[in-house]
């Protein structure tokens, strides 16, 4: 009889533990990165699709690494983010298929200029794009001549918030440049930029706080060196507890100043590892001595690899639940 009832009490308490997980599966945020490989992080990866539980999709930075509006891995997109107007981030090229050759260096054969890749998957998903600085006005005057709605262009400045679905969506800033090349802009305003070796102005560069529905706070760093605002406004204000960080050196911070950005200030439980600008993977394992190996063993906390196509489930304190390396 007494066997009989631990049983009994094994039974439920197994069942109870099944159904928080279960519960916590649901209500977790998943990511996934839209690579060049499946399978592998590779050369210009940058783009995160960002799934809340309540079904909205937030593409951040879709690049070069999104087979344009036909990629079938954007599914519905509700929002699109870019931090910056630099072709790598925007999309001036881009990838024909997922999984063409080279980690180290894929091809990008298919010229979406002056559209952009932003654009063009902007007016095939009717998605907002939510920039900040001077961003947006540029995007609705692109979406407007493409026959969109250039009301999808929506502002998001420094210290404001918008919500897209549950989503809080603030811009915070990025020490990089943010010039709009003659290129993207096209017609005789853009040949006359282009022969002067000189950009349109489109304000500063940004990095993104999102706050998603189960309480997870997300910094994505955007392009960008050591600010004081990682310390003061990503920690102090927002406590942001998963940072996707970018650490490719020569643009950005590299691995020993984006780590020493994640131990000291900005303090997360966990990090995703983005703009590492070289092959970092091969057969889905950190390749030694990649940026993403050093940045990896300088981090105190866990560092997750965005291997392209591959979920993972962040709880609302920042750790990682599902599917990460
Ligand atoms: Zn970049």
């Amino acid at each position: 009889m007494k066997s009989f009832k631990l049983i009994q009490l094994f039974i439920t308490l197994t069942a109870l533990s099944l159904a928080g997980m279960q519960s916590s599966l649901a209500a977790s945020i998943k990511i996934t990165p839209l690579g060049a490989h499946d399978g592998e992080f590779c050369h210009l990866d940058r783009a995160l699709v960002l799934e809340d539980p309540d079904g909205t999709r937030i593409l951040y930075d879709p690049g070069r690494t999104v087979a344009g509006a036909e990629d079938s891995r954007l599914g519905n997109i509700d929002a699109i983010l870019v931090s910056h107007m630099h072709g790598d981030h925007v999309g001036d090229k881009h990838i024909a298929k997922v999984g063409g050759e080279g980690c180290a260096k894929p091809s990008f054969p298919v010229n979406v200029l002056p559209n952009t890749n932003v654009v063009n998957i902007a007016l095939a998903k009717n998605a907002k794009i939510i920039t900040g600085s001077e961003m947006p006005k540029f995007f609705a005057a692109k979406l407007k001549a493409l026959g969109g709605n250039p009301k999808n262009s929506l502002l998001v400045r420094f210290g404001a918030s918008l919500k897209v679905g549950g989503v809080s969506i603030t811009t915070v800033p990025a020490v990089h440049s943010n010039g709009i090349s003659g290129s993207m802009i096209g017609g005789e305003l853009g040949d006359m930029l282009n022969a002067a070796g000189l950009t349109a102005y489109a304000g500063p560069p940004t990095g993104y706080v999102l706050t998603f529905t189960n309480g997870l706070v997300v910094y994505l760093s955007g392009d960008t060196g050591i600010t004081a605002e990682q310390d003061t406004v990503v920690r102090q204000h927002y406590n942001a507890k998963l940072v996707v960080m970018n650490i490719g050196d020569t643009f950005t911070t590299g691995p020993r100043e984006a780590a020493w950005v994640v131990n000291n200030l900005v303090k997360p439980a966990s990090v995703i590892v983005s703009h590492a600008n070289q092959a970092s993977t091969k057969g889905g394992k950190i390749i030694e001595g990649s940026r993403v190996d050093s940045f990896t063993k300088a981090s105190k906390v866990p560092v997750h690899v965005p291997l392209s196509g591959r979920t993972m489930s962040f709880d609302s304190g920042g750790n990682c639940i599902e599917g990460c390396q």
